[in-house]
């Protein structure tokens, strides 16, 4: 007996559909990054790409080789972590979209771009103050000027330009959001205009309608995962998209054994912090072990099933709920879970609800 973790397409479907409705007009980026926040890229991204997805959000390029086994080039795919000139090759010959957000890269971009077929797509990055890979703001300027240069020689097109923000507060945010306007003025003072202008994740981007702009990269709620701290799934109108399931293996006077441990993602802070579902009501995490963990076992027997978090347990056992208990974020919980653990899909990948 092995834990395993329930996909659920048509809650995925549902979260989709709910994003469209309340972005309006913006353009959707699915954000899959971690391999679609632990979910699994070739079950989710065809079903992503009938609800109407063509942008993705890959992160990186191995992401990106994933997005594409999946869907081929159904989708635009945009990826902001290029770490070598061989990175950026691939990137390039993967025909990407590429956030760029520092100089050497820009060249390393021009350089490769000297052999591609068409001019390479970038997205050039603003730091507004994350501090996270961005031009910074005093280097914004020769940044543009550098790009825009190389698209009137043909190498490249300014298709966007991009910020992350933190959306952890709302003075920072609006904060942001202002140097992100100075940016674009400044690029259009320079006589750059981009047809995409993206800032926001999920919080913001249901939270916030100025902080849209053209486009949006949302990953979290996409899956169901609410912020800490923030509104629930349910009062978002979104459903959790998976539950991590195991099962009784033994059961020893008080305490009963369940297969699931930090080896398989399970992270051991949990340990006398949270409550799990069974048939006959939450039983408190007594501790996690390597691959097996101790539950209050009061009433259990071997093979009762066990959820840890996900629809069906008792409460909110949501991952954003056990996320709370440890002080991270709901995404952290997802993310974490091994690829030993098995997923399953229902309903079965290809069949659609209706
Ligand atoms: C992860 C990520 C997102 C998506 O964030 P969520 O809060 O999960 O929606 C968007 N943009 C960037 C740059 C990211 O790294």
């Amino acid at each position: 007996m092995s834990p395993r973790l329930e996909v659920d397409l048509a809650a995925f479907d549902h979260n989709l559909a709910v994003i469209r409705r309340t972005i309006g007009s913006a353009e959707f980026m699915l954000v899959v990054k971690d391999d679609a926040y632990g979910h699994g890229i070739p079950a989710l991204l065809p079903r992503a790409v009938t609800a109407g997805v063509r942008w993705v959000g890959a992160f990186d390029v191995p992401t990106a080789r994933a997005v594409r086994r999946a869907v081929g080039s159904a989708t635009r795919i945009f990826v902001w972590m290029l770490s070598s000139p061989d990175d950026v090759a691939e990137a390039i010959d993967l025909d990407l979209d590429l956030g760029i957000g520092d100089p050497e890269l820009l060249e390393d971009v021009a350089d490769r771009a000297r052999t591609a077929l068409s001019p390479v797509r970038v997205h050039l990055k603003i730091d507004t103050g994350l501090h996270r890979n961005g031009f910074r703001p005093e280097g914004w300027d020769a940044a543009v000027r550098r790009a825009r240069d190389l698209e009137r020689e043909g190498l490249m097109q300014i298709v966007g330009v991009w910020s992350h923000i933190a959306e952890a507060s709302r003075q920072d945010d609006d904060d942001a959001r202002a140097a992100f306007e100075r940016g674009l003025e400044n690029a259009r003072d320079l006589g750059v205009v981009p047809a995409l202008r993206h800032l926001s994740a999920s919080s913001a981007s249901f939270a916030r309608p100025d902080f849209r702009y053209d486009l949006v990269r949302i990953g979290a709620f996409a899956y169901g995962i609410a912020p800490t701290d923030g509104p629930t799934a349910t009062a978002l109108g979104l459903r959790p998209i998976a539950r991590l399931v195991t099962r009784v293996v033994d059961v020893d006077e008080d305490i009963a054994r369940i297969a699931i441990g930090s080896l398989d993602g399970l992270l051991s802070t949990l340990g006398g912090r949270i409550e799990v579902g069974t048939a006959h009501g939450p039983r408190r995490l007594l501790f996690v072990g390597s691959s097996e963990s101790g539950i209050d076992g009061a009433g259990l027997v071997i093979g009762d099933e066990v959820v840890v978090y996900g629809p069906g347990t008792c409460g909110e056992h949501t991952a954003t709920a056990l996320a709370q208990s440890i002080g991270t974020i709901g995404e952290e919980i997802a993310v974490r879970i091994s690829p030993r653990v098995e997923r399953t899909y229902s309903p079965a990948t290809g069949e659609r609800a209706s």
